[in-house]
């Protein structure tokens, strides 16, 4: 997509600091890092969202989020692996990407979702989405 900050990026028409790539897929560190080695995991062709991207990619960017896992466990203590999907849930950017947050013990900061209740609709939200999934 032209307007699309991520494909400049795969283009070369934009920098970033690489640290991987391979045939589907690049990662690079995020500009604006949850806390240093934050890296982003794209493909790269475009996709808007989660459920339009291909299956068989979304394998590939999990099995390289372990990786990178790994590497920055080298020098952090957990990683959160997050997909911000759809405005609603934070996506800035509408190429679909998955981050990889390095956490420290000593800066243990919470993503800030409350913790609701159910009134006596739990199994009706069970019986919604495994509608869905039949
Ligand atoms: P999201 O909210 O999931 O769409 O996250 C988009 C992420 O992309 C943010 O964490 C930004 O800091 C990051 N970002 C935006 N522009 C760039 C860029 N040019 N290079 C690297 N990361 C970027
Ligand atoms: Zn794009």
């Amino acid at each position: 997509m032209s307007d699309c900050i991520f494909c400049k990026i795969i283009q070369g028409e934009i920098p970033s600091t690489k640290v991987f790539e391979s045939k589907d897929l690049v990662a690079f560190l995020d500009i604006m890092p949850a806390n240093k080695g934050h890296t982003l995991i794209v493909p790269k062709k475009h996709f808007d969202d989660l459920e339009s991207a291909d299956p068989k990619i979304l394998a590939e960017m999990t099995k390289l989020a372990q990786k990178i896992s790994k590497a920055v466990l080298e020098f952090c203590d957990g990683t959160n692996i997050v997909i911000n999907n759809k405005p609603a849930a934070g996506q800035i950017i509408n190429h679909m990407h998955m981050h990889v947050i390095p956490r420290h013990s000593e800066n243990n900061f919470k993503f800030d979702w409350p913790h609701r209740k159910y009134e006596d609709d739990i199994n009706l939200y069970s019986e919604k989405i495994k509608k869905s999934l039949q």
